[in-house]
C-alpha cells in the first residue's frame, strides 16, 4: 500500500477537485470550524466539510488490520472529488460501477491499472469505453455478460461474482440483484473458458453495512469451492480474490480476524493469491459532516416545533431512504454566534425536521430533542460521507450536486 500522508495541495491541483479550501481543523475542533466558515463564507446554503484525517486514520486502520489485502475504494459511495484524491494519494485502488466513475478516477490522473470495473452488469458503450482506456479487470455473473465482454474487452480480466448469502442485518443486502448461484458456477466458468475469456478469481459482497462478520467467512468458504470447480474442470489457475465491501467503523476490527481466518482455513493451499476489497462506506461515512440552515419554522400544538431546513430526503438525507439510515443532528450557534445548547438544563421540544421541497416524504427527523431554534440557525449533521450526496437529486430546484465541500484536516494522532 502507498505512503501513510496525503499531500493536501497536490489533491487540491489536480484537475477537477471540487473543493473550496484547506485549512486545519482548529483545536476545538470541528464545531468551531464550521462556525467559522458559516460566519465568513457560507452565508445560507448547505454546506460539507470533509475531514482529510478521519480518511488517513481510516487507511491505517486498514493497513494495520488488513494489511494483505488492497482497498479498492468504492466510488459510487461519494464520489467527491476530493476523496478520489485522498484515496489515491493513501494507495487506494478503485471499484467503479459506470463509465463516468471511471472518467473521474482517470480525470484525476490515477492509473487504469488501479480500477476494477467491479459491476457485474455493463452496457455495451461502458465495456468498450473501459477496454479504450485500458481498465482491465471486471465482475461477471451471466452468460450474456460473457458474450458482451467478449465481444468488446477480450484481454480483460474476469472475476465471477459468486452469490454469498447476505449478512441479514446489513442495511443493503445485495444478494437478491447479483451472484452466480451454486450451480450456475461450474458453467458459466466454462463458457467464459470456451469464449476464450481469462476468469483470474472470484468475488462477493455480503451487503452493504454489515452487521455480522460470520457471512465473510461463509462467502470465503463458497469462493473456494468455485476456485475447485475451475480446478476440477481443467481451466488456468485462479488467483484472485475480491471480498467486496460491507464494512463499518463498529464492525471492522470483527470482520478482520474473521476474514484473516477464513483466508486461513480455506486459501492457505493457494499460495500466490491475491486478496483485494471494494471498501466503500468504512472509509466514507464519518469523513463528512454535513451543515444546513433552517429556512423556516413553525410552532404547533401540544409544543411541537417543526422546522424546515435547505437539504432533504430528495439531496443528501436521501440515504434515509435507500440507504435505511437513521440520521442526527446538533444545533449550531447563528450568524450572532448564539451557543447551543445554552445550558444542559434547557428546555428540548420534541421537534420535526422538514426538507425544502414541497414532498411531505421530504421528512428527515420526528420526534427529535432539539432547543428552541430560529430561523437562519444551523443542523450540523455528522456522518454523512456514505451514499448521501452521491445518489440526491435537483428535485424542486435543490440541486445537491451544488452543496460547496471544505477540505479540513484533523490530526490522526
Ligand atoms: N462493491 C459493490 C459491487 C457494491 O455494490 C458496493 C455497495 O453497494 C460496494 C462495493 C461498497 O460497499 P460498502 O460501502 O458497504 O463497503
Amino acid at each position: 500500500m502507498g505512503s501513510n500522508s496525503i499531500n493536501i495541495q497536490a489533491i487540491l491541483d489536480a484537475e477537477g477537485v471540487r473543493s473550496k479550501l484547506v485549512t486545519p481543523i482548529p483545536k476545538d475542533g470541528l464545531t468551531d470550524l464550521m462556525r467559522s466558515i458559516i460566519l465568513k463564507e457560507a452565508k445560507e446554503e448547505p454546506f460539507y466539510v470533509l475531514d482529510l484525517g478521519v480518511v488517513m486514520s481510516r487507511m491505517e486502520t486498514w493497513a494495520h488490520s488488513l494489511p494483505m489485502i488492497q482497498p479498492f475504494y468504492a466510488v459510487k459511495c461519494n464520489p467527491h472529488s476530493a476523496m478520489i484524491g485522498a484515496m489515491a494519494a493513501l494507495g487506494a485502488s478503485f471499484d467503479c460501477a459506470s463509465r463516468a466513475e471511471i472518467e473521474s478516477v482517470l480525470s484525476l490522473g490515477i492509473s487504469p491499472k488501479r480500477i476494477a470495473y467491479a459491476n457485474p452488469c455493463k452496457a455495451e458503450s461502458h465495456i468498450r469505453y473501459a477496454a479504450s482506456v485500458g481498465v482491465d479487470l471486471t465482475t461477471f455473473d451471466s452468460i450474456d455478460e460473457v458474450k458482451k465482454i467478449r465481444k468488446w474487452h477480450p484481454n480483460t480480466a474476469l472475476l465471477l461474482r459468486v452469490k454469498a448469502p447476505d449478512d441479514e442485518g446489513a442495511r443493503c443486502p445485495l444478494g437478491a440483484k447479483y451472484g452466480a448461484l451454486d450451480e450456475e458456477i461450474e458453467p458459466l466458468l466454462q463458457a467464459a473458458h470456451d469464449t476464450g475469456l481469462t476468469v483470474s478469481g472470484v468475488s462477493f459482497h455480503i451487503g452493504s453495512g454489515a452487521t455480522e462478520s460470520i457471512p465473510y467467512r461463509v462467502a470465503i468458504k463458497a469462493a473456494k469451492s468455485a476456485f475447485e470447480t475451475a480446478a476440477r474442470l481443467g481451466l488456468p489457475k485462479m488467483h484472485v480474490l475480491n471480498i467486496g465491501g460491507g464494512f463499518t467503523t463498529e464492525t471492522f476490527d470483527e470482520a478482520a480476524l474473521t476474514i484473516k481466518a477464513g483466508l486461513v482455513d480455506y486459501f492457505s493451499d493457494v499460495p500466490d493469491l491475491t486478496v483485494i476489497a471494494e471498501p466503500g462506506r468504512f472509509f466514507a461515512e464519518s469523513a463528512f459532516t454535513l451543515a444546513t440552515t433552517i429556512i423556516g419554522k413553525r410552532v404547533r400544538g401540544g409544543g411541537l416545533r417543526e422546522y424546515f431546513i435547505n437539504d432533504g430526503v430528495y439531496g443528501s438525507m436521501n440515504c434515509i431512504l435507500y440507504d435505511h439510515a437513521t440520521v442526527t443532528c446538533t444545533p449550531l450557534a447563528t450568524s450572532s454566534n448564539r451557543e447551543y445548547p445554552k445550558s444542559e438544563e434547557e428546555v428540548r421540544y420534541g421537534s420535526t425536521v422538514f426538507g425544502p421541497t414541497c414532498d411531505a416524504l421530504d421528512t428527515i427527523l420526528t420526534g427529535y430533542l432539539l432547543p428552541e431554534l430560529e430561523v437562519n440557525d444551523w443542523l450540523v449533521f455528522p456522518n454523512m460521507g456514505a451514499y448521501t450526496a452521491a445518489a440526491g437529486s435537483s428535485f424542486n430546484g435543490f440541486k445537491t450536486s451544488e452543496i460547496l465541500t471544505y477540505l479540513a484536516y484533523s490530526s490522526p494522532y
